[in-house]
């Protein structure tokens, strides 16, 4: 693929685990649409429910089976159907079923706003095998409908999930932590606790993202306005007591050597394909140079011969090469290339926004004394080894 570590230096290491031992797939993101009939006010991917010249390129119906087919036979068991909302295609109930009789696993990402009585009925019948996630934007109507922008969803919303409770489909709420909505923690809480299938305490989004296309510069400027502070975000994640729990295990498990390699994820393991038939390494890596775009090959070249060069790129930037090339926390940080791509354009500028974060949650949980600096600590390996025992 042409542009593949473009201005990054490639070096050849050893063959990766991945490729001896490894299925070349096993869950497949697939976003269905990026129009949505929501227009949040922090969404970083989405277009409008009636932009005709983002319908007009999406995939045809054939084309996501066919993709369905090909994840199938290099030996997919999950695909997640994200969006934008999947319920705006009028397909959905068609691939959604194709996926099924192919035996995957589907997850389905939602809004709830355009479930029907039939879809609830379909998913009772044939279920999805993974709960459907539904996300929540607000407990009332003025926060909902501060958040979604749209006059009447707050209802539609509440309806779908009374449709997918009155089937008994299994499914989870996710929260989003939002001007709007940072007040209704509690409201939000007790009411996920009386839902069927919610067994523990719902998730939120608490971290956004710019615009993963770099498509709105003004968009940007008011996600960038929503987000949390480093304190809030902490006061917020301390509610939960699996939160500092869960950050040690983190830790323990993601500190590594330090190193100039670009991607410390397994980039191309969980690809996705995008609205339009272009397989990303990941959901939210949208940077053209390290796309594939499938009509011109096939999705096994991608993830056996494209993808796998990506865990070779290093990074060149200077400031990543003096602060996440030597910093330990890298393992559990977001600064990623798609966050730097949709922050700053490269691959591999530092993202302040989460470089802040992760430092105030290696405070919290010990790993580091105020003022202390992640990449000057010598140290981490006895510091980690402390948090283990
Ligand atoms: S519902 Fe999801 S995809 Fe739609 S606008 Fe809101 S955040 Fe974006
Ligand atoms: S904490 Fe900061 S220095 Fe460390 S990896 Fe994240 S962005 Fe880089």
């Amino acid at each position: 693929m042409p542009g593949v570590g473009e201005g990054y230096v490639v070096r050849r290491g050893p063959r990766t685990l991945w490729r001896d031992a490894r299925p070349l797939l096993s869950t497949l993101d697939i976003e269905l649409t990026e129009r949505c009939d929501n227009r949040c006010i922090h969404c970083c991917i989405n277009r409008p429910q009636d932009d005709r010249v983002a319908e007009a390129g999406e995939m045809s119906t054939e084309r996501v089976l066919a993709i369905l087919d090909e994840a199938a036979g290099l030996g997919a068991l999950v695909v997640r159907f994200t969006g934008g909302e999947i319920l705006l295609r009028p397909d959905f109930a068609e691939i959604y079923l194709y996926a099924r009789r192919l035996g995957l696993r589907v997850t389905l990402l939602t809004n709830a706003r355009g479930l029907t009585a039939g879809l609830a009925e379909l998913l009772a019948e044939i279920p999805p095998l993974e709960p459907v996630v539904v996300t929540a934007y607000g407990m009332r109507q003025e926060s909902y409908e501060a958040v979604s922008r749209v006059r009447g969803a707050f209802a539609q919303f509440r309806r779908g999930i009374d449709l997918l409770t009155e089937h008994g489909v299994p499914f989870v709420v996710r929260g989003t932590l939002l001007p709007p909505t940072r007040d209704e923690m509690d409201d939000f809480e007790g009411w996920a606790a009386k839902l069927p299938g919610m067994d523990e305490r719902p998730g939120y989004i608490y971290f956004l993202d710019l615009r993963q296309r770099r498509d709105d510069p003004a968009a940007d400027r008011r996600i960038a306005g929503l987000r949390l502070t480093p304190e809030e975000a902490m006061a917020a994640l301390e509610r939960d007591p699996r939160l500092a729990r869960s950050l040690r295990s983190l830790c323990a498990v993601q500190a590594r050597e330090p190193s100039d390699l670009l991607f410390k994820c397994g980039i191309g393991m969980r690809p996705c394909v995008d609205a339009y038939g272009v397989l990303q390494p990941c959901l939210s890596l949208r940077d053209p140079s390290l796309t594939y775009d499938l009509a011109t090959g096939s999705m096994r070249e991608a993830l056996a011969d494209v993808f796998p060069k990506l865990r070779e790129v290093r990074a060149t930037d200077p400031e990543y090469l003096r602060r996440c090339a030597r910093c330990f926390l890298a393992g559990m940080c977001d600064q990623c290339p798609a966050k730097s791509y949709a922050e700053h354009g490269s691959l591999d500028t530092p993202v302040d926004y989460f470089c802040d974060i992760t430092q105030a949650q290696a405070r919290f949980i010990g790993l580091l004394a105020d003022g202390e600096r992640p990449w000057d600590v010598t140290d981490w390996r006895e510091r980690i080894a402390c948090l283990k025992a």
